[in-house]
């Protein structure tokens, strides 16, 4: 299992127990007894043996007194990477919940995000937000904040304060009727999506990046999407937006994009689909469509809780994976009531489940395969694998202590369990009681200082 890069950097931190991860092979793969060394970059410079301690201590010039163990019952997984989850949305989290998505943007999205012209309410809320997730685990998420430029910069700049790796996107839409002042020109759009990247690059944050952001194609002139394309490949940037999440805005977008042949087809014309794409739910996507995707190197950002919480639909995972599209979850805040992967998790395997209900054919996912999809293939899915997503020498040491057995906590163990069933309750059952530590590019940011909490 010895896994290692000549000596660069020098060692900040050797861990000593058990590891889990995915890796392109293995979706789920326990190292036990393993040793792992984070350079002062914060880069995982070595894996190996506990056994090769003396040998690996004298190769990377550690001194064996340095090494922390992990106790019984605890274990070191990858961060959680959230692919969808809209910031400003977490002032309503747990509530707003009875209509489907067309008629609840108009009566509850829009009237909120229309106040994060606000700083100090922005502030707020972004804080809050940022300091939850890291709490549930999320060590890379990919934000929606609104059409408001300095309010979404301030996100990134929280989640940078904080130490959380993160895509921020100031959201773009010149179409709206029901809450007419929420909404921009198609120039100004286009003058205000320029500065805030602008901007953004000027802060030269090592973790969080802009993302071109058109909300979604109802919300959006066809002359807009062909310059957020524009700017999306001019300066190499993420893109994300939502895609065929319920089959009234299917129906709208096809009277909208008369043209388009789909859906997707509509993003693919107006070059949104590139390799850098999220796009967010994808529940009535045909054969043909998830083609695209595999051909342009898009990806789907799965967010069950959203989907039954809106009575959208439910999104064939099997069905996706089959078509080698990338995939990953997300919680989409505030369609989505929990700002919890573990809560994305629970809800990929539940629908997963009532899928197999209505179709006794259907192949079920298991909670391996989620855990991969919550982790590395998060970070697949927001082209950032090559940094993180799992315990690869080379990668930014993005990770969870976990303590299955933490005193308070909602698990009670009965037997000797080994670490892959230890895993699975986590899974199923803790909360954030159980992440004793989270580390972002080998930098401790939970537990909060006493100055953060
Ligand atoms: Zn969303």
């Amino acid at each position: 299992m010895a896994e290692r890069q000549t000596a660069t950097a020098a060692i900040q931190r050797v861990y000593r127990g058990t590891f889990i991860h995915s890796t392109q092979r293995k979706v789920v793969e326990v190292l036990e007894d393993a040793l792992l060394g984070v350079d002062t970059q914060g880069k995982i410079s070595f894996i190996g043996s506990g056994q090769d301690l003396s040998q690996l201590s004298q190769t990377f010039g550690f001194s064996p007194c340095v090494v922390t163990e992990l106790k019984e019952h605890e274990f070191f997984m990858p961060g959680m990477v959230d692919t969808h989850i809209h910031a400003s949305q977490y002032s309503y989290a747990g509530t707003a919940l009875d209509m489907p998505l067309l008629q609840w943007l108009n009566t509850y999205t829009f009237p909120v995000e229309s106040g994060f012209g606000d700083m100090e309410f922005a502030k707020k809320v972004y804080t809050q937000l940022v300091k939850r997730t890291l709490r549930n685990g999320t060590t890379t998420a990919c934000y929606f904040a609104t059409i408001h430029t300095d309010a979404s910069l301030l996100l990134a700049q929280i989640a940078n304060d904080f130490g959380q790796r993160a895509l921020v996107g100031k959201v773009c839409m010149d179409r709206n009727n029901s809450v007419k002042h929420y909404k921009e020109t198609t120039h100004e759009s286009q003058e205000e999506t320029n500065r805030f990247i602008a901007e953004f690059f000027a802060r030269k944050y090592p973790l969080v990046k802009p993302v071109v952001t058109p909300r979604f194609a109802p919300s959006c002139t066809g002359a807009l999407l062909g310059q957020l394309g524009a700017i999306a490949k001019n300066n190499h940037l993420h893109i994300q937006s939502h895609i065929s999440e319920n089959p009234e805005e299917v129906k709208l977008v096809k009277e909208l994009f008369p043209d388009s042949e789909s859906y997707t087809d509509v993003y693919h014309k107006y070059n949104l689909l590139t390799d850098m794409t999220v796009m967010a739910h994808g529940c009535y996507l045909s054969d043909k469509e998830l083609e695209l995707f595999r051909q342009t190197g898009a990806s789907l950002s799965h967010c069950p809780n959203s989907n039954i919480s809106l009575c959208s639909g439910l999104l064939d995972v099997r069905n996706v994976l089959n078509h080698k599209v990338k995939l990953g979850l997300g919680t989409d805040v505030a369609g989505g009531y929990s700002a919890s992967m573990l809560d994305a998790v629970r809800r990929t395997l539940d629908t997963s489940k009532v899928l197999t209900i209505q179709d006794p054919d259907h192949k079920t996912l298991n909670f391996e395969e989620v855990f991969m999809l919550a982790t590395l293939g998060g970070s697949q899915a927001l082209s950032l694998d090559d940094q993180t997503g799992n315990f690869e020498v080379g990668k930014d040491f993005d990770a969870l202590r976990v303590n299955v057995a933490a005193p308070g906590a909602p698990i009670d163990l009965f037997q000797n369990d080994g670490p892959k069933v230890l895993l699975e309750r986590f899974l199923n059952l803790g909360d954030d009681r159980n992440i004793v530590e989270v580390f972002v590019a080998g930098r401790s940011v939970l537990p909060l200082a006493e100055s953060a909490r």
